[in-house]
């Protein structure tokens, strides 16, 4: 039917669209359900989807099919715009709002819908792709709406394979590199420890900052081995440093764990390995989790936190401020630092409401016992404002930008020297 509409659309430069509907949460029906209520499901869909062409504006009439699974697609032919597919797919969630019977049940299903036109594609394939393509755009923005196609979408598509494909092999091919970045004591200014930070040295494209890859290894189990590996090398890389310098307290060293990391196990096994593997002691090595991680699985996240704690390491929170937490559960999470976010830290100063959220937050910690980090200073004035609110600890482009692990290990050096000529005047 494809292949006749777009023969049809060569000689009259006519368009049509197609439009790829895929249900949300299918396998939530079939699983509770049974698959017998799942096909009545798709049978009641199947309906109602044809319902939603049938008779209109058309000439040629629509096409209503079942790709598999909960996968369908509706060709509309004779459009003007995108305008006129949309008007179609907006009928269609229209259509869904009202819910199934199956058997004794009530049922509310949704879709999310992507919209091709014929002009984005020379084949059958091409525009199914396409119209795919927009709705898994659809489902990201929340599920339950349709979405169009564009070029970018395509090209986006493309540059995700690409880094996916390529973060596979950037691992073992040893593509992946710690930056470092010191956190230091407000107190006496010096440095305590540092977050290591991951960055891809691509082949092509030189040295890559997590935005790029880091959201598309979360997509996937990617995220663990990346996370392992970092794990591995930063405890690797903290534990040789502390066997060359010998500062006092020793310096510590903060990993970022992903949601996945720690909500599918397997994480304080890890973390025991590492810290025998290099010999790191425990209290030296801290782990930085995002409210959001801790939200998706609460009850999984909290035993892992709490075994993890048994091991003696740090526990902070990451970005705080910025995921939607309840204030009173933190009081149940074995936090010991909170990581002000640096949306914050930027405003201080600036926005009288910034400021006040900030020392909410340091009021807050003290009140629970945790250490306070603020991320992202970048001058003497938000140092000033967080030391008078009396923040503990502050990281920041201000004292240092992160760096490999060859320059920060010469400042090292550096500070080593100064507090021996420090010692030899003292002395
Ligand atoms: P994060 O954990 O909040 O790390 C702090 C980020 O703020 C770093 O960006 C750092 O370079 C940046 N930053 C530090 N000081 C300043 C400042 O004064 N001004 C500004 N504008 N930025 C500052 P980076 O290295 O690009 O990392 C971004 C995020 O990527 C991290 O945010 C973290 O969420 C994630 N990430 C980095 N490494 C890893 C990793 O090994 N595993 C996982 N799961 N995530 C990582
Ligand atoms: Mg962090
Ligand atoms: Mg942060």
């Amino acid at each position: 039917k494809l292949e006749a509409s777009l023969d049809a659309a060569r000689q009259s430069s006519d368009l049509f669209a197609v439009l790829f509907i895929d249900l949300d949460r299918f396998k939530l029906i079939n699983d509770s359900l049974g698959h017998g209520a799942g096909d009545e499901l798709l049978m009641g869909i199947a309906g109602r989807l044809q319902s939603s062409v049938r008779g209109g504006w058309e000439t040629l009439p629509s096409v209503v099919a079942r790709l598999g699974g909960d996968e369908f697609a509706v060709l509309i032919n004779d459009v003007r715009d995108v305008a006129d597919a949309a008007v179609v797919a907006q009928r269609i969630l229209e259509k869904l709002e009202s819910p199934f019977r199956l058997g004794e049940r009530q049922v509310f299903a949704t879709v999310s819908i992507g919209i091709a036109l014929s002009s984005s594609g020379n084949s059958p394939e091409e525009l199914l792709r396409n119209a795919d393509t927009a709705m898994y755009h659809a489902k990201a923005k929340g599920k339950a709406r349709f979405a169009a196609f564009d070029e970018g979408m395509r090209e986006r598509a493309v540059a995700r394979l690409e880094i996916e494909t390529g973060l596979r092999k950037a691992i073992d091919a040893q593509q992946l590199v710690l930056h470092y970045q010191p956190e230091l004591a407000v107190r006496s200014r010096k440095v305590i420890g540092y977050e290591a930070l991951v960055r891809w040295n691509h082949p092509e494209r030189g040295i890559l900052p997590p935005s790029e890859f880091i959201p598309i290894a979360e997509e996937s189990e990617l995220i663990v081995h990346l996370g392992k590996w970092v794990l591995r090398e930063a405890c690797r890389q903290m534990a040789e440093w502390h066997k060359r310098f010998a500062f006092d307290p020793p310096l510590t060293i903060s990993v970022n764990v992903s949601p996945r990391q720690l909500n599918q196990g397997g994480l304080v096994e890890d973390v025991e390995r590492v810290l025998a593997e290099s010999g790191l002691a425990p209290k030296c090595l801290k782990l930085e989790v995002t409210e959001g991680s801790i939200m998706q699985d609460a009850e999984m996240a909290l035993a892992t936190l709490r075994e993890l704690k048994s091991l003696g390491i740090g526990l902070e929170i990451d970005d705080f401020g910025t995921g939607y937490s309840s204030l009173s559960y933190l009081q149940r999470l074995p936090f010991d630092t909170v990581k002000v976010d640096r949306s914050f830290i930027k405003e201080l100063g600036v926005s009288a409401e910034s400021s006040e959220i900030v020392r909410t937050i340091m009021e807050l910690a003290r009140s629970l016992e945790m250490e306070v980090v603020a991320e992202g200073v970048e001058t003497e004035d938000q140092f000033q404002k967080l030391a008078t609110l009396g923040c503990n600890y502050v990281q920041g482009y201000y004292f240092a930008k992160p760096a490999g692990a060859q320059v920060t290990q010469s400042l090292m050096l550096e500070r080593e020297k100064l507090q021996r000529s420090f010692a030899v005047l003292q002395g």
